[in-house]
């Protein structure tokens, strides 16, 4: 048995997901004639509130293209310093559509109302035009924080009067919806993008999807294209996301509750410092300086249990769809072990 912290992004299709992957009609995505591309996409646009919705290989790519659409080049987008769109997509900002970040020093990956205005530039023209404002729910490198409904109407306010485009990296937005209790289109309402994610906690092994006004959604089309990101018989992927919208959702809050049984019995080890506050299946965690991290992961590894470093003495664990009870059994006596 071999048990995977590493990530969310772990997980295999199970049985019936391959089920209803192999049994999916298909056509040419690029013709715009993929009958299982267009349920999907019109499934999570309605389940989000949103008129339209744009099936891409990667979130990164949903949220780089939601970049691109909403910015000129040379303009800035707000988000927190721990953001996704800033550390983990390789310079994309710049790359792809030459716009540059001003970071916010958020509260556990969470920026304010308050840190916008103070953070937006006022329209001289030597200034930066700040034209986007992307904040990230669940906030992976926080920790799997997560806004509260109120947080998230408070920010698109601020962007509606200063005319910021606002969108979010919702990568991890379902387990955000099963532990703060708000629904899909209260979140969506907030927003002008939403970019969600089929292969991380839903379990399906590719895909993305990103949701917004048909407008916006037909330029973003345009520069999936132009990005490389047109497929063609996708229906097979957007299958696995439709079984995993139908079936995987609620079950994230067991995913929750392990992350948070395994942080519980964690805090009391002698050889970690600090674990961080374990909202959803995230948990981050300090080792204390006696315990090198290298031969920590090393340990972990000659028990078949897989995880990485996180920065320093950091590690993070990340509870999914394919870890069990019986996995956490194990996992916490290999660690009581240690
Ligand atoms: C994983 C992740 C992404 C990007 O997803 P990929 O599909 O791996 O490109 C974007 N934002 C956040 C917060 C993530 O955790």
């Amino acid at each position: 048995m071999i048990i995977d912290l590493r990530s969310d992004t772990v997980t295999k299709p199970t049985k019936e997901m391959l089920e209803a992957m192999f049994n999916a009609e298909v056509g040419d995505d690029v013709f715009a004639e993929e009958p299982t591309v267009i349920a999907l996409e019109q499934k999570s646009a309605k389940l989000f509130g949103k008129e339209a919705a744009l099936f891409c290989p990667s979130g990164t790519m949903t949220n780089q293209i939601a970049i691109k659409v909403h910015t000129n080049p040379g303009d800035e987008v707000l988000c927190d310093a721990t953001a996704h769109i800033y550390n983990y997509e390789g310079g994309g900002i710049a790359f792809n559509s030459g716009v540059q970040a001003k970071l916010i020093q958020g509260e556990r990956g969470r920026i304010s109302a308050q840190q916008i205005l103070e953070s937006m530039n006022p329209t001289f023209d030597w200034l930066t035009k700040t034209s986007l404002v992307c904040i990230e729910n669940t906030a992976n490198r926080a920790g799997g924080s997560y806004y509260s409904l109120q947080q998230m109407n408070e920010l698109s306010e601020v962007c509606k009067k200063n005319k910021l485009n606002y969108h979010l990296d919702g990568a991890r937005i379902f387990n955000a919806i099963v532990e703060a209790g708000y629904s899909a289109s209260e979140v969506g309402a907030c927003f002008d993008s939403v970019s969600i994610c089929m292969s991380k906690g839903l379990g399906a092994p590719v895909g993305s999807l990103l949701l917004g006004e048909s407008e916006f959604i037909r330029k973003a089309r345009r520069v999936r294209k132009v990005f490389g990101g047109g497929m063609r018989q996708a229906g097979y992927l957007a299958a696995a996301g439709i079984y995993a919208l139908d079936n995987n959702i609620l079950r994230l809050k067991d995913d929750h509750q392990r992350a948070k049984q395994l942080a519980k019995t964690m805090s009391s080890l002698s050889y970690i410092d600090n674990v961080l506050p374990v909202d959803t299946n995230i948990i981050i965690f300090n080792l204390n300086e006696k315990m090198n991290p290298e031969a920590f992961v090393q340990k972990l590894a000659d028990n078949d249990i897989k995880a990485v470093g996180f920065g320093k003495q950091a590690i993070r664990f990340v509870t999914h769809l394919d870890f069990t009870d019986e996995m956490l059994e194990k996992t916490e006596s290999v660690l009581k072990g240690i």
